[in-house]
């Protein structure tokens, strides 16, 4: 059976898991990373559909802190994103209204941050993809991870990147070599779904500028098209995403149940004349960590480096994965040298 070693590995090649990579790295620690997803990105997730393209993951962000302020100013700079717009109508406010802050989008799609980012650790760090991890074990100094092929990866330091209960149910039964404190604050994670459309509309849909509409706490809270977001030129691909609750209810209803339902709440949106050619339904499990921890990031205590990370560490939002990954990836530098 294959074996791969490393000082680390991390599970899940998301935002927080790629900029955590490049903080060990400079600390010249050997990294490994690996996901279970085609590419990587995680929730900065890019779909093709129907000749065009669609978002339908995260699809924008914003920044509140200086430290990610620095590093969007550099991805500006490479000319990997860009200011879509300046706030969002909730289909009363108009443009003169919107807040002012800016909100980024990627050119070619949310998911090509997380390859611009993966481009830059080649040669630095071993990526798989395609990789899913099934079973972790702790070994004399350190831990084994086994995919489902039965590769497996041995290292000193794991961090661990996928929502938390995804994390936990890796883990099995270390989870009771967990301090009780440790146990408590992971376990107390929770996390809303939210259930997706993806429609190929030919003529027109109805959306104020620049191209969405976004209304938190309304059944469907947000509504962009990625031909007006710039990322979709040859066709108009719609993203529809259902609120809190009833992606909720939608979660426990078939798929073609569900697809009907967010169908029915888009389709007074479409132009006169225009037409739904083609749609897609796409449910995530773990969409946005609404109780989180008030740490960037929890180190285990009293076992060999294991470290959990990502948007439930801090801020539920992209800048809060990299924020947590960039801390995660600070504070094993220190653990696992
Ligand atoms: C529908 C939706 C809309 C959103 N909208 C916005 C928005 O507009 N603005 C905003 O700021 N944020 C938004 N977010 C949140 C944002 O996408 C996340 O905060 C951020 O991308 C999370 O990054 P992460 O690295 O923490 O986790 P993830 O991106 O989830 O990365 C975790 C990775 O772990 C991998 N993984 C899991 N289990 C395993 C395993 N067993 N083996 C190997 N790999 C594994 C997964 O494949 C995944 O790639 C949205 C999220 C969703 C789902």
């Amino acid at each position: 059976m294959a074996e791969h070693t490393s000082d680390v590995l991390i599970i899940g090649a998301g935002l927080s898991g790629l900029v955590a990579a490049q903080k060990l790295i400079r600390a010249g620690l050997r990294v490994t990373l690996v996901d279970k997803g085609r590419s990587v990105g995680g929730r900065l997730a890019t779909r093709r559909i129907a000749g065009g393209v669609a978002d339908h993951g995260a699809q924008f962000f914003t920044v509140r802190s200086p430290v990610f302020q620095q590093a969007v100013e550099e991805w500006l700079a490479q000319d990997w994103v860009y200011v879509w717009s300046k706030g969002f109508s909730d289909g009363i406010r108009t443009p003169d209204q919107y807040d002012g802050h800016p909100r980024y989008a990627t050119h070619g799609g949310m998911n090509a941050l997380a390859k611009h980012l993966a481009k830059g650790l080649e040669g630095k760090a071993a990526i798989h993809t395609d990789v899913k991890i099934d079973s972790i074990n702790q070994t004399a100094d350190g831990w084994q991870a086994q995919d489902e092929q039965g590769t497996t990866y041995t290292t000193r330091a794991l961090l661990l990147t996928a929502p938390v209960p995804q994390s936990l149910a890796l883990l099995g039964g270390l989870t009771g070599k967990l301090s009780a404190a440790n146990r408590k604050a992971l376990e107390r994670i929770a996390y809303v779904p939210c259930v997706a459309g993806l429609f190929h509309v030919e003529g027109d849909v109805n959306l104020p500028e620049p191209g969405a509409l976004q209304r938190p706490d309304a059944p469907i809270s947000w509504i962009a098209d990625n031909q007006r977001k710039g990322i979709s030129p040859s066709a108009h691909i719609i993203t529809v995403h259902s609120g809190m609750s009833v992606s909720q209810q939608l979660w426990e209803q078939p798929a073609v149940d569900a697809l009907a339902y967010v169908r029915r709440a888009f389709e007074p949106f479409l132009a006169e004349g225009a037409v739904i050619v083609e749609a897609e339904l796409k449910r995530w499990r773990y969409s946005q960590p609404t109780v989180l921890h008030p740490k960037r990031f929890l180190l285990a205590e009293g076992l060999p480096p294991l470290c959990f990370a990502g948007d439930a560490f801090g801020e539920a939002r992209v800048e809060g994965a990299f924020l947590s990954g960039t801390a995660a990836g600070e504070a094993l530098a220190q653990a696992a040298i």
